[in-house]
């Protein structure tokens, strides 16, 4: 086949990893790709948010299948160009990846299909945000309606903290007052036809920048794969996942279906499990990031087949993705001041030394080559990934990594997968 990859983070490197490590032979091209991605596959440096650029290129390139990675060209209707020319897309139309983009449209599909969430009210004035956050209590949540890079959500014991986040969000729109829910929180991954779906294994990521979950929200400074605590709690992973699609992930497919916004990509389930059973967090329309990073890389089943199985919609035909008992732990290396302003043009070193530690790899995320040597172009600059028979194996081997890779003020988490290593 021949597969276009849109992106350029870590997530995609990590989907054109898996490509490359089928047993069959890919025809494989990103754009716009990143440094890391170009030393594998051709990057191209087309516009990926342009659907008339995106079109052009697959059509005349006979591409086979391509694979949205980021959320951006989904609301911009590349998908939705595409799927009209009769080029199979794995990514939601945009008027599905709303599921994502709209919180409110994402509760509206929750009531109507049934699926446990957290309660939660919206606020067009200052006034109504007043009075919802004490009728609520703390802790308070409040969202931003809409995309807002990660920032709109605050979770926080502070009434007047609360209140100024609602009062910056509300310049921009409404704003939603949601329940405070405690537990455990999980990231589900479902590949989507439209009419059915079939699971990833989960995942557990680290959304807070320092260690014990302190300092400010990331786009996510680690994760890990297979969740062990699960099999405590559900008797097994299957169950759980088992109880995840009859609940939230089918009802909620079916519901975009009958309001005609067929949902076919990637359904990403941010869950938190509360002593009263599992609630939905949000949805996301793509793959997440850094879960990516340790889910791919258990996967047995070949990564092109579920997804143009999902694409050309013929989902039912495929088994159920099989994994690997190994476990995956990934740890990100972000810039100096990341999640503020990162710095940025720094010059990277050690990521040869890194990637021979056993069972190691990288994902690029923000890296670039300039003057022949690679350097940093962002906040989240790579996703480094170990696998091991066991997390204490992993975690030694991806933080020996970590240690070898140079880069002036980086920062990271020594947290990570930390609770589930036993050893
Ligand atoms: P979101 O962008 O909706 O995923 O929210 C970002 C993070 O905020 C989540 O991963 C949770 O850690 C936290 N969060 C969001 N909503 C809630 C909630 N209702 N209760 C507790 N924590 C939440």
């Amino acid at each position: 086949m021949k597969i276009l990859v849109l992106g350029s983070g870590a997530r995609e490197h990590a989907i054109v990893t898996a490509l490359l490590n089928e047993p069959g032979q890919h025809d494989i091209v990103a754009a716009p790709g990143n440094a890391g991605i170009a030393l594998v596959v051709p990057v191209v440096g087309i516009d990926a948010e342009d659907p008339d650029a995106v079109v052009d290129f697959a059509q005349d390139g006979d591409i086979d299948l391509v694979v949205v990675g980021p959320e951006a060209p989904l609301v911009a209707g590349v998908a939705d160009a595409l799927r009209k020319r009769g080029i199979p897309v794995f990514g939601p139309s945009r008027e599905a990846a709303a599921l994502e983009g709209s919180k409110t449209f994402a509760k509206h599909i929750m009531a109507e299909a049934g699926v446990p969430t957290g309660r939660a009210e919206r606020a067009g004035t200052l006034s109504d945000a007043e009075r919802i956050l004490d009728e609520f209590g703390a802790p308070y949540v409040v969202k931003a309606d809409g995309l807002a890079a990660g920032k709109g959500v605050l979770v926080t014991e502070s009434r007047d903290a609360a209140l100024e986040h609602a009062r910056h969000w509300l310049g921009h729109g409404e704003v939603l007052i949601e329940e405070f829910l405690d537990g455990e929180e999980v990231s589900l991954f479902l590949v989507s036809d439209g009419h059915t779906v079939r699971p990833l294994s989960p995942a557990q990521d680290y959304k807070r920048l320092a260690d014990g979950d302190a300092g400010p929200n990331t786009g996510g400074m680690g994760a890990y794969s297979p969740l062990p605590w699960l099999d405590e709690q559900f008797g097994s992973e299957a169950a759980f996942v088992d109880e995840v699609i009859d609940t939230i992930a089918l009802p909620t497919i079916r519901q975009l279906a009958a309001e005609e916004k067929p949902f076919i990509g990637l359904l990403y389930c941010g869950l938190i499990l509360t002593r009263d059973g599992i609630r939905v967090i949000e949805f996301n329309a793509r793959f997440g990031d850094p879960e990516t990073q340790v889910v791919l890389p258990r996967l047995e089943t070949p990564l092109s087949e579920l997804l143009f199985a999902a694409a050309s919609g013929t989902l039912v035909d495929q088994p159920r993705p099989s994994f690997s008992s190994d476990v995956a732990v990934t740890v990100v290396v972000a810039s100096e001041n990341y999640p503020g302003t990162p710095v940025t043009g720094r010059v990277l070193a050690g990521l040869s030394e890194a990637e021979a530690v056993a069972g190691t790899h990288i994902a690029h995320a923000a890296t670039a080559v300039k003057n022949g040597e690679l350097v940093a172009t962002g906040g989240r600059v790579l996703s480094v990934v170990s696998t091991a028979s066991d997390f204490a194996e992993a975690r030694r081997r991806v933080y020996e990594a970590v240690d070898l890779i140079g880069l002036e003020g980086s920062q990271h988490r020594s947290d990570i997968a930390a609770k589930v290593a036993t050893a």
